[in-house]
C-alpha cells in the first residue's frame, strides 16, 4: 500500500488541508485545494475510484465538487464512483453543487456514476471493493465524524482519525492497524474536537511496534520525540506492507525547515 499525504495542515497552517491520497486511487477527504494539489504534483483526479469522506467540514470536504468536475468534464466514467461517508454525504454533495454551480448537477451527475455509501456515525459501518476493506468507527468532533480502517489483499493495514478528540474510537484504530494517521492539531494536549501530540505520543508509547503519523498539523506543533510517531510533509509518500511501514531515510520526520516552536499564526481549533 503507498500512502501519499497530499496535505498535511489544519486551516490556518502554511501546509495544505489534510488529505491522503492510497494507491494513487483511493483518496481520505477532499479539503480546500486538494484537487489542484493533486494536479501540481502530477497526480490524476481521474484515476480516483473510490473517496472516504470523514466529515463535512469544508476543510475535508470543499473540493468534493471539484473531483466531481474534474471526473466528469467532458467524459463518462466507465465505473462507478464509490463515495464512502457520513449519513447524509449525497444531499451534501448535491447542496454544495447546486450552490457552487447552479443547475449543472443533474448533468454531471450521469458522467460521474456516483454510488453513495452513507454511513451511520453512531455505530459506524464498513465496506469492501476493489481490492480494500473498509470500516468506519464514530468520532468525536464538532460535525459527526467517521475513522476509517483500511486493510487491503496484502495485509497492510492503515487506520486514519479524521478530526477527532482522543475517544475509544481512536484507541480501536490504533489497535487495529500498523500504522495510524493521526489528528495532530495543537503542539500538547488535545482540545475542542482535536488531539495533540503529547496524547499521539502516549498511544505511540504504548504501542512501540506501530507507527503514528501527524496530519491536520498546526504549524507550532513541534518534531516528535518518539521514533515512532513521524511527522510528514505535503506530498510525502510511505509505504506499507502486512509487516507495517517499510521505514526509509525518506520517511524519517522532518523537523529542520519549519522552524520548530515557532508560533507564526494563532490556531482556529473549532474546525
Ligand atoms: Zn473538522
Amino acid at each position: 500500500m503507498q500512502l501519499h499525504f497530499i496535505g498535511t495542515g489544519s486551516i490556518l497552517s502554511d501546509r495544505l488541508s489534510s488529505s491522503a491520497l492510497i494507491d494513487g486511487k483511493l483518496l481520505i477527504d477532499t479539503p480546500n485545494g486538494s484537487m489542484k494539489a493533486m494536479r501540481r504534483t502530477g497526480l490524476d483526479p481521474k484515476q480516483v475510484d473510490i473517496c472516504l469522506i470523514t466529515h463535512f467540514h469544508a476543510d475535508h470536504f470543499a473540493d468534493i465538487i471539484f473531483l466531481f468536475l474534474e471526473q466528469g468534464i467532458g467524459r463518462t466514467r466507465d465505473s462507478d464512483l464509490i463515495l464512502v461517508g457520513p449519513t447524509g454525504f449525497a444531499d451534501h454533495v448535491e447542496q454544495l453543487f447546486e450552490l457552487s454551480y447552479p443547475g449543472s448537477w443533474a448533468s454531471t451527475r450521469p458522467h460521474v456514476r456516483p454510488q453513495f455509501v452513507e454511513l451511520d456515525t453512531e455505530h459506524g459501518g464498513q465496506w469492501s471493493g476493489s481490492g480494500y476493506h473498509v470500516r468506519a468507527y464514530p468520532m468525536q468532533h464538532a460535525v459527526p465524524t467517521l475513522g476509517y480502517s483500511i486493510v487491503d489483499e496484502a495485509g497492510a493495514r492503515l487506520g486514519y482519525t479524521g478530526d477527532t478528540s482522543h475517544c475509544p474510537s481512536v484507541d480501536t484504530l490504533a489497535d487495529e492497524s500498523s500504522v495510524l494517521v493521526c489528528d495532530t492539531t495543537f503542539p500538547q494536549q488535545g482540545r475542542i474536537g482535536h488531539m495533540g501530540l503529547a496524547e499521539i505520543e502516549e498511544l505511540a508509547g504504548r504501542r512501540p511496534g506501530k507507527h503514528f503519523l501527524t496530519t491536520h498539523l498546526s504549524d507550532d506543533v513541534p518534531a516528535p520525540s518518539r521514533p515512532n510517531v513521524i511527522r510528514p510533509d505535503d506530498g510525502q509518500t510511505f509505504t506499507i506492507n502486512a509487516h507495517g511501514l517499510v521505514v526509509s531515510d525518506k520517511s524519517v520526520g522532518d523537523g529542520k525547515e519549519r522552524g520548530d516552536g515557532q508560533h507564526k499564526k494563532p490556531v482556529l481549533g473549532i474546525l
